[in-house]
């Protein structure tokens, strides 16, 4: 028999994680300096241990704390915690239509980029470590036994699309756009950890409606169809 992995969910949003506590039974875990910068959940699923993490709410604000800057301070907190052996960041993401897709399309990450950072305009060093273009674990099998769709997931603080992320996106060929994989990916690639990355449309950045108004009307479906292919990716990944 394999030794077990040690696998390490992270998401950035209550709301998108409980679907997937309920089933695989993710118990509430305590540990030892609790942290003030995630929640912890435990579960077992064909030998291997699954820890799923979510940054703590923002009591200040009673929000989410979504973002970069906490997806990359949990992820490092918590591979410190853990030790885990494969990182999986799942999500939403805005999506385009120009490039085909869906509501509800479920997004493999084959490479993680940032749109919206910029450290100098000329240098090429500074403009290659501004986009990151960070490793992840993707594998084609994947794709055609789950039916996902495939692609470079780029992250940015901004919720809305404005010209020039939307410029990068297209420089950086995205087909996704969240607000922490990158952060997440430039972590696991410090610390030596393969990461999957997927992502759920909820919106479509490059139509009218507004990516904050679809992602209200969608997000119960998108994350719906999210869970239903994690939990086929984390059945694969026990096998
Ligand atoms: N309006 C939401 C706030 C969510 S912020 C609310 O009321 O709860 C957006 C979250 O969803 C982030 O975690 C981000 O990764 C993801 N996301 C979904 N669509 C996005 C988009 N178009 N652009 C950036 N992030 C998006």
């Amino acid at each position: 028999m394999n030794k077990p992995k040690r696998i390490l969910i992270q998401m950035a949003m209550f709301d998108e994680a409980r679907p997937l506590r309920e089933i695989f039974n993710f118990t509430q875990e305590q540990f030892a300096h609790d942290s003030v910068l995630f929640d912890l959940y435990k579960t077992t699923v064909d030998q291997n241990i699954l820890y799923l993490v979510i940054p703590k709410k923002c009591l200040r604000y009673d929000v989410s704390r979504v973002g970069s800057l906490m997806a990359a301070l949990v992820a490092w907190a918590a591979i410190e915690l853990l030790q885990p052996d494969l990182m999986i960041n799942m999500g939403t993401a805005g999506g385009f239509q120009s490039k085909g897709a869906k509501i509800g399309d479920v997004y493999l990450a084959d490479k993680a980029t940032y749109h919206d950072r910029e450290f100098h305009p000329i240098r090429d060093a500074f403009k290659k470590y501004s986009v990151g273009d960070y490793p992840v674990c993707f594998d084609e099998k994947w794709v055609t036994a789950l039916a996902l769709k495939k692609g470079i997931v780029s992250s940015g603080n901004r919720m809305l699309l404005i010209d020039a992320d939307a410029k990068q996106m297209e420089k950086n060929q995205a087909v996704a756009k969240d607000m922490e994989a990158a952060a997440i990916a430039e972590v696991t690639e410090l610390k030596n950890i393969p990461i999957i990355i997927l992502k759920s449309i909820t919106d479509l950045v490059d139509i009218k409606q507004s990516s904050h108004e679809q992602f209200d009307q969608n997000f119960h479906l998108a994350v719906e169809q999210l869970i239903k292919k994690a939990q086929g990716l984390i059945l694969l990944l026990g096998k």
